[in-house]
């Protein structure tokens, strides 16, 4: 009997670390309004903490200089990373970063691992990926325009083509962008990914496209969402990260982990939510009690612990999944934490932004930013009706229809043929009557 949900001691005292860590020292950072390099300059200590801790970049192998916990454990520590928007930087996981890290760890060339995995891990480059399209469907990028083409002659790749919501992309010292490079071959293998550099000539960082999250116009902030036009844009042949055509075969290795840390930072926040809205029911009086005496605000509470104890076990079982029988047999598992963990963690934040009445509402709490932050969570890294749709797919394969097109459950061809299965003992017990 192997069903184990324990942490193993050893591992849960770095958790409790963790937690105390990122509460009395990250959580205090979020209220004041720092600029990138005070920003980058108040991390400086926390992250050396983190390293002599043995707790940097904890999503990659050892030997490209992480800690190889895999994704149960780096689960458990995303979702105290995700608490705050500042935690993953402390500890070198934060996204696109690290999932461009385990990319480039799993498909790059030992030029490319010495050049861009090195110095990211080290936290001296930074770095964006470069998919979605304003012309084309996100949520099909089979649909993809950008192209490169080689230029066998100069030995260099040329894209061009129009992006936009590449995450980080205005503060990257590169990005991986999806291009397609094999237009004659099958959908999912016509793209490849190529890194290129973000000085290269060619690439214009038009805007960070305000968004919901982040209302305001301003640019070169790290959470940005870049729009980006690449114009004859050449970088060296060996910028080709994995072989030509793997872009989405590498894209689904790269998204399935990363939609279980997300997932985990999610639930994170959702928790910080709820211990909000429990903190309120203990001493807001309306109409002659305390809210937690209401029945609707017990039953928000109680709809909300089992709405994330739900998520988190399901994340937490993806993540095992994938540790045990790899990122692909988890695909399923993973699609379903994608839409049921975006909507677990809108839920649970809007029960406590109303309990807050219009102090919730207010930017005197951080309900609102986290509000705003979880409409994107239905959108990035599939819609959820992309996600639904393949969980859907996957479970309708194992289903055929029945003979004659009658429903296998119908009672009365059952009955028939239970009549003719028992007619020994039906006929004892009519004798005997
Ligand atoms: C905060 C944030 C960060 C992001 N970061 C990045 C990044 O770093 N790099 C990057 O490349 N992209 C990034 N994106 C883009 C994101 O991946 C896309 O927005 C997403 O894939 C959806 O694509 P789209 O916006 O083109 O919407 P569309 O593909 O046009 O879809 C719009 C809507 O159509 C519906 N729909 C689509 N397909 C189906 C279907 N098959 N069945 C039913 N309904 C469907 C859904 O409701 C969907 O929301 C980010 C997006 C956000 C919001």
């Amino acid at each position: 009997m192997a069903w184990d949900f324990s942490t193993e001691p050893e591992f849960q005292a770095h958790l409790d670390w963790m937690a105390a860590f990122v509460r009395e020292e990250i959580w205090p950072l979020e209220t004041l309004d720092l600029d990138q390099a005070q920003l980058d300059r108040a991390l400086a200590p926390l992250q050396a903490q983190v390293r002599a801790r043995g707790l940097w970049a904890a999503h990659l192998p050892p030997e490209h200089g992480g800690q190889g916990f895999g994704q149960v454990r780096l689960g458990l520590m995303h979702e105290i990373l995700g608490t705050s928007p500042f935690a993953p930087s402390a500890f070198g996981n934060q996204a696109p970063d690290s999932g461009n890290s385990e990319l480039l760890a799993l498909a790059g060339t030992p030029e490319q691992k010495e050049r861009w995995l090195a110095p990211l891990l080290a936290g001296d480059l930074r770095s964006a990926f470069s998919m979605t399209e304003p012309g084309v469907a996100g949520a099909d990028p089979t649909t993809l325009q950008t192209t490169a083409v080689l230029d066998e002659g100069a030995g260099e790749w040329v894209l061009d083509g129009h992006k936009w919501f590449t995450s980080n992309g205005s503060v990257a010292d590169f990005l991986i962008v999806m291009a397609v490079t094999e237009p004659a071959a099958r959908a999912h293998q016509r793209a490849s990914m190529i890194i290129v550099p973000a000085d290269a000539p060619g690439v214009t960082i038009l805007r960070d496209v305000p968004t919901m999250e982040q209302p305001a116009e301003h640019f070169g902030r790290l959470g940005g969402h870049a729009e980006i036009t690449y114009e004859g844009v050449r970088v060296p042949a060996e910028n080709l990260l994995g072989p030509r055509g793997a872009g989405f075969l590498l894209a689904q290795s790269r998204l399935v982990p990363g939609r279980i840390h997300h997932c985990m930072r999610w639930l994170g926040v959702a928790q910080r939510a709820f211990d909000m809205l429990c903190e309120r029911a203990t001493y807001r009086v309306s109409h002659g009690s305390v809210l937690g005496d209401k029945q609707t605000v017990r039953n928000w509470i109680a709809d909300s612990a089992a709405q994330m104890q739900a998520a988190r076990l399901m994340t937490l079982h993806a993540a095992w999944k994938i540790d045990t029988e790899g990122p692909a047999a988890a695909r399923t598992d993973v699609s379903l934490i994608k839409f049921y963990g975006a909507q677990v963690l809108h839920d649970v934040i809007d029960r406590a932004l109303q309990i807050h009445g219009s102090l919730g509402y207010s930017t005197d709490l951080p309900l609102e930013a986290m509000y705003r932050y979880a409409r994107g969570a239905r959108l990035y890294d599939g819609p959820d009706e992309v996600h639904r749709d393949a969980v859907a797919r996957q479970i309708l394969r194992r289903y055929d229809p029945p003979p004659g097109d009658v429903p296998r459950e119908h009672v009365p061809t059952r009955r028939i043929a239970a009549r003719e299965r028992f007619a020994e003992l039906l006929e004892t017990v009519t004798s005997n009557d």
